[in-house]
């Protein structure tokens, strides 16, 4: 039978660090780092085959999963010297989640587990220290109660308070006005002495009997039990569907159990727990980095609501850091920090402990990291000869380098500063303040956007930080669960801001001097709105200019590496000069998507194109579409000027001509007006133009083979442009696309307009301009019809928001109504809109691609969809060997290294790029 159970500790372990789908990213890297001969505490790993098979068992551990069970504990008592459910050396355990990919925060852990009245009083005699084991059980009953036995957390901390308020009372504090914040300020858990924390116990058996109709267990080996049943089902809870679905992890993984003998980090004064870098996430420079508390188990320092002091030396606390505490333990810890990263090749995020001065280490995962941090760390790795530029170019996320590519504040505008904090996660964002997560969810749901402000964030916002354009939290450290999260998400995040104070709907804000001296206070309700810039920590009032991206040099490394190893090529959908610019600043080989409807909506021409469609014969359309032809010729130039030496792909009109007629009654005034028409005659037009289904109706080339004025106008203008710009001098390289094309009719009937009008134009210039004929495959029937429209068509440019559309019946303006829950019940990987469907439409891409080049070989291929920026959907695209993808310009970049893994992964690297 395959083991349910893998052992680590002592130097050895049944597993190893390649063993993640098996043992979880936790379970993993403790047994690589026992392997490795570094401090960690023994322990074991059910897998996340266990966890399957609960799921299928309804909720049962598999048969002879208990046996291996106590068999493991067996093996962890020996190495530590103590007994499970002992009470003269109790061993104690933690039980942890851990999934392949990590989830911070997301799923439950248990620690302390494995104590009773009796088994607190042995640990009280052997550690000499009676508070410190009644505080371990009241920790342990407090979660234990909630995550295993589902009893509310709120009554516990009722009676932590009063707990608190009798300890005061004792300590003859007067704590008659003091809120809870203050209280717990001045009667810490320290203060807590062993009569109170034993009342305190006593209290929680309480609630929980009441609660649950049970006595809280006594037996360790039910409390294991009970713990394994919750880890298990943790996989399951709403904040972790939430946080897969985000990231995109799937279902089926589930999470794998580690249950490991416990070290305690709140054993006095030379103990302590903390969470280390071993490169700064934030922004990647190679710096040790991390934070710890003094006695402290490791939840407080994630949990975020003791601010933890640095690591090292050379900040302002430096009288409060590890280095300075405890040399030896914080020497060990380097040396430890330094060993992983080389061994793993990556930056490592540790959580460590130590006790009564010896140092264990609890996890060691490759940490999680900004955009900006991802690409620095790549290329310095690169340098150190850690990895190869091609590991370098695979390390960054493409959906991670959008950080990098937004704008932040303007450093010229006047800001008020209102508070500092730290600065957990780059980028700038300005928004209205919300005070709950459910509430930033509402209001980003009306388009608002917010910046969820709270004391300290807990698993449960999830969903409120992933509707919140950033985050402010008044207290905890860079490694707070909001931190870690944020960035994650790429969200903006300010952490630990100290001046702020949050109430239930309101925040309070102290402010201070330029010396620090307090001035005053400041308060500010939901509604008010506030800017973050996460770089810095710092908190404005009110909404702040931004300035553009400004890309760094580590950067363009890593691109130019990207760009070394990719085979396709990378154009931008850009539709004026303005955007042209832009998306070759970020690196696109030419335009894919020049769509030309976009240039009609300025106000003089949208005037001229009402003209010609209220025209009522071909030679009045023939005059309005002759006023518009200077305007398109203008952009056009533009748009080759900016693209000299590559490719411009201009589509022609393609959207139904009612959306171009205004539809309420001022407007519809107005027009009349400027027009000289009555008002009754543009409703009659309006009438006439309306469509049920206008996706589905008079667009595309469908508007040129019953008035084919306007793109002889279209036409004439690319090409007047393109000889104009040619006697300039600029090399240029026009094509001419047909949208929405199902016939090889359509097209044949298309080619000889376009034909008809370059004959023209070019005796009219004298002079001639080479450029491409091609057709966008948007429809099923174009796609499996390829072959023959390969015949006219020089290249395809496959409409992948079109062809998603018509292959699913979906209608791409109204599926955001259902398709999330299509998401949800597992019915689409994901957004079929967002990351191609593979099977479907990516079937038709390709058998359209096969039929193109059979017919024409060399026929040039494309892709213009938003599928074109989406790094899953140009894997894809890699694999049918598509000649480029072509994306929004902000996109362009992530485009570059998506293409560059693409080729990587799927070994076509290495080779001549494709033609351009
Ligand atoms: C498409 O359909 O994929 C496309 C690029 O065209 P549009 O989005 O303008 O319909
Ligand atoms: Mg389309």
């Amino acid at each position: 039978m395959v083991s349910s159970i893998y052992f680590f500790g002592a130097g050895r372990a049944d597993g190893d660090a390649t063993m993640k789908a098996l043992l979880g990213g936790k379970g993993a890297g403790l047994a690589e780092m026992s392997r490795l001969g570094v401090p960690v505490p023994p322990g074991f790993t059910l897998t996340t085959e266990v966890c399957t098979a609960f799921y299928a068992g309804g909720g049962a551990l598999p048969d002879g999963v208990e046996e291996e069970l106590r068999e493991a504990i067996g093996r962890v008592e020996k190495i530590v010297g103590g007994g499970f459910g002992s009470t003269t050396a109790p061993l104690l355990v933690s039980v942890r989640s851990g999934a392949r990919a990590s989830m911070p925060g997301m799923m439950d852990t248990i620690l302390n587990l494995g104590l009773n009245d009796a088994i607190v009083a042995g640990l009280a005699e052997r550690t000499g220290n009676e508070r410190f084991a009644l505080d371990a059980y009241r920790r342990f009953i407090l979660t234990y109660a909630g995550v295993v036995l589902g009893v509310e957390r709120e009554q516990f901390e009722e009676a932590l308070v009063t707990a608190r308020r009798k300890a005061a009372t004792a300590l003859k504090i007067d704590h008659s006005r003091l809120n809870n914040a203050e209280l717990e300020r001045k009667v810490p858990d320290s203060a807590l002495d062993p009569e109170a924390l034993r009342g305190l116990i006593a209290r929680q058996k309480e609630i929980v009997l009441a609660a649950t109709g049970k006595s809280f267990p006594d037996d360790p080996w039910a409390q294991l039990e009970g713990a394994i049943h919750a880890v298990f089902g943790s996989w399951n809870n709403q904040r972790a569907k939430v946080y897969r679905k985000m990231h995109g992890i799937p279902e089926s993984w589930g999470t794998a159990c580690t249950v490991q003998a416990m070290v305690f980090g709140n054993m006095g004064d030379d103990s302590g727990t903390g969470v280390a870098f071993t490169r700064d996430p934030s922004t990647g420079e190679r710096r040790f980095f991390g934070e710890w508390l003094p006695n402290a188990q490791g939840e407080d320092v994630v949990a975020g609501v003791r601010t933890p002091h640095p690591l090292s030396k050379g900040g302002s606390d430096d009288e409060r850091s590890l280095e300075v505490r405890m040399p030896q333990a914080f020497a060990q810890l380097m040396e430890v920090q330094a060993r992983l990263e080389h061994h793993f090749r990556d930056m490592q995020d540790m959580e460590f402990t130590i006790q009564e001065g010896s140092l264990y280490l609890l996890q060691t995962r490759n940490g999680k990291r900004t955009g900006r941090a991802a690409v620095r760390i790549a290329v310095e790795m690169v340098k150190e000869k850690l990895i190869t530029q091609n590991e370098a170019v695979l390390r960054v996320d493409p959906g991670s380098i959008d950080q990098l590519l937004h704008p932040s504040l303007d450093p010229s505008a006047p800001k008020e500063i209102l508070a500092r904090g730290l600065p957990a996660s780059p980028g700038a964002a300005t928004g209205e303040i919300v005070f709950t997560a459910d509430e930033a969810e509402r209001r980003a749901a009306q388009g608002k956007a917010v910046i969820l402000v709270r004391a300290e964030t807990s698993p449960e916002d999830i969903h409120g930080m992933k509707a919140a354009r950033g985050i402010l939290t008044a207290r905890g450290g860079m490694t707070s669960h909001a931190a870690v999260v944020a960035r994650g998400m790429g969200k903006s995040c300010v952490a630990g801001c100290s001046s702020v104070s949050v109430g239930r709907d309101i925040v309070t804000v102290s402010l201070y001097d330029d010396d620090g001296r307090p001035t005053g206070s400041k308060s500010l309700k939901a509604g008010d709105v506030i800017t973050l810039d996460g770089g810095s920590g710092r908190v404005y009032l009110g909404a702040i200019p931004t300035v553009p991206a400004a890309l760094s040099g580590e950067f363009g490394e890593l691109m130019a590496w990207a760009d070394g190893v990719r085979r396709m090529r990378v154009r931008a959908n850009a539709d004026t000069p303005h955007d042209a610019r832009t998306a070759r600043n970020f690196g696109a080989e030419g335009v894919g998507l020049c769509r030309t409807e976009h240039m009609f909506f300025d106000e003089k021409r949208i005037e001229a194109m009402r003209e010609m469609i209220l025209a009522g014969d071909k030679h009045a359309r023939h005059r309005a579409v002759d006023k518009l032809l200077p305007y398109q010729r203008d952009d056009f130039t533009g748009v080759f000027r900016e693209m000299a030496g590559l490719p411009v792909t201009i589509r022609l009109l393609d959207p139904p001509l009612h959306e171009f007629l205004p539809q309420e009654k001022a407007q519809l005034e107005q027009m009349a007006q400027v027009l000289g028409v009555s008002v009754a005659e543009i409703v009659r037009k309006n009438e006439e133009l309306h469509e049920f289904n206008p996706m589905l109706g008079h667009r595309g080339c469908r508007l040129a083979v019953t008035y084919p004025e306007i793109y002889e106008m279209q036409v004439r203008a690319i090409l007047e442009a393109a000889c104009d710009v040619a006697a300039e001098g600029v090399d240029v390289h026009p094509e001419i696309m047909i949208p929405l094309t199902m016939t090889q009719r359509e097209l044949t009937l298309m080619r000889e307009l376009v034909d008809r009008i370059a004959e023209q134009v070019f005796s009219e210039k004298g002079r001639k301009v080479s450029f491409h004929f091609g057709t966008m495959i948007e429809l099923p029937r174009a796609a499996i019809r390829a072959g023959e429209i390969a015949e006219h068509a020089e290249f395809f440019s496959f409409g992948t928001n079109d062809l998603t559309q018509t292959t699913l019946g979906i209608s791409r303006d109204d599926a955001g109504k259902f398709l999330g829950a299509y998401v949800d019940l597992g019915i689409f990987p994901s957004d079929p809109f967002q990351s191609i469907d593979v099977d479907g439409v990516g079937a038709l891409v390709e058998l359209a691609s096969e039929r193109g080049r059979a017919k024409r070989p060399g026929i040039h291929l494309g892709v213009c969809g938003e599928h074109g920026g989406d790094p899953a959907s140009v894997t894809f695209f890699e694999k049918v060997g598509l000649d480029y993808v072509s994306c929004s310009p902000f996109r362009v970049p992530i485009a570059r290294l998506a293409a560059a893994q693409a080729a990587l992964n799927a070994g076509t690297h290495g080779g001549p790029k494709a033609t351009d």
